[in-house]
């Protein structure tokens, strides 16, 4: 059996974690959805501010979204944070605010996918679903020697049916949380650790000795370059925010931004489009964002207006008032000029 040193070599060298050693279904979700795309390290501050905020699922249904984002602030990926708030009012409205138990039930609730679905039947109700992600990938392909493209459907399944074969049916939660550490710690990408690895003699990669080389990934496509102008427009001590409505960052607070174009007569363009009076005053320099999928090169610029004309979607605010909303890290040197200015 390749796992029959998982769970007693966890039993001693588990990680300790903030979001560790629930069993509470909210706790656990909560704690999913935010170690996706982010380090356990960065996740565990936000985990314990986010659960004192809000304990349980009520409170979270109960919060307006604002705030959910600005709790979110930093984090990044803020649509997980936009389907935590609506999933947490369908759970009130649908299940009384009794989180659902079966896989099915929760699988359907909006963010939740099949990894997430997966470690919060195991954790929360010990049922054996694998909590299959890229640490649980890199683990299996090399246990059992896959030397394929992970990311094709006929391979991904066989990963799947082999994670289904060997889960532990007494303990699917603390299996789907070893592995977890075991890809974090010791079977990480690149070179493992094997000499320290409980699965080191039933492992094909160490057999082989191509360990380094699995999983076998298609090169992934590089995000794309987008030039994008940042206005910093103030007028006395406030200066111009709007609430943002595409779907990359929506619902954040940015400053008037021109996508597609840096240049000083491409962001005089924008304002003018949006009936926006304001004169440049200085460049302010660059800074860079990379997204999954693309990346901003932005130039900040200053434009000072000499009226707060109200315009729909924009908001004038003073410093406090800029500090309190959420805005995307992607602007944060922006911001951080936007507050010296105002
Ligand atoms: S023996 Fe090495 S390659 Fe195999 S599972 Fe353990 S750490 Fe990974």
């Amino acid at each position: 059996m390749p796992y029959s040193q998982l769970l007693p070599w966890y039993d001693t060298h588990k990680r300790i974690l903030p979001f560790r050693g629930t069993r509470d279904p909210y706790a656990v979700w909560v704690s999913e959805i935010m170690l996706q795309q982010t380090r356990t390290e960065t996740a565990g501050g936000y985990f314990t501010r986010f659960l004192q905020r809000f304990p349980n699922v009520s409170a979270l249904a109960s919060a307006n979204e604002q705030e959910v984002l600005k709790l979110w602030e930093g984090l990044g990926y803020y649509s997980r944070a936009r389907n935590l708030h609506k999933a947490a009012r369908l759970i009130v409205s649908e299940y009384g605010g009794c989180f659902p138990r079966s896989h099915d039930a929760i699988r359907a609730l909006p963010g939740i996918g099949d990894y997430t679905a997966a470690a919060i039947a195991s954790i929360a109700y010990q049922q054996p679903y694998p909590a299959i992600d890229g640490n649980l990938t890199r683990v299996l392909s090399r246990v059992h020697g896959i030397r394929e493209d992970v990311d094709i459907p006929s391979v991904r399944r066989q990963i799947r049916a082999l994670a289904e074969a060997h889960i532990d049916t007494v303990r699917p939660g603390d299996w789907n949380q070893a592995l977890m550490d075991l890809g974090a710690t010791i079977c990480i990408p690149g070179t493992p650790d094997c000499a320290r690895c409980p699965l080191q003699a039933q492992c094909d990669a160490q057999a082989i000795g191509d360990a380094e080389l699995l999983p076998v990934r298609a090169a992934a496509r590089p995000p794309v370059p987008v030039e994008v102008g940042v206005a910093l427009v103030t007028c006395g001590d406030r200066i111009l925010v709007q609430k943002r409505d595409a779907a990359l960052l929506r619902g954040l607070w940015v400053f008037i931004l021109n996508e597609g174009d840096s240049t000083s007569g491409g962001m005089r363009k924008k304002l003018r489009a949006l009936g926006i009076p304001a004169h440049l005053a200085a460049e302010m320099g660059d800074a860079r964002h990379v997204f999954t999928h693309r990346v901003w090169n932005m130039r900040i610029y200053h434009f000072i207006a000499d009226t707060p004309l109200e315009k729909p979607a924009c908001v004038w605010v003073n410093a406090q008032e800029l500090s309190a909303l959420p805005l995307p890290t992607a602007i944060k040197t922006a911001k951080a000029h936007a507050l010296r200015l105002i």
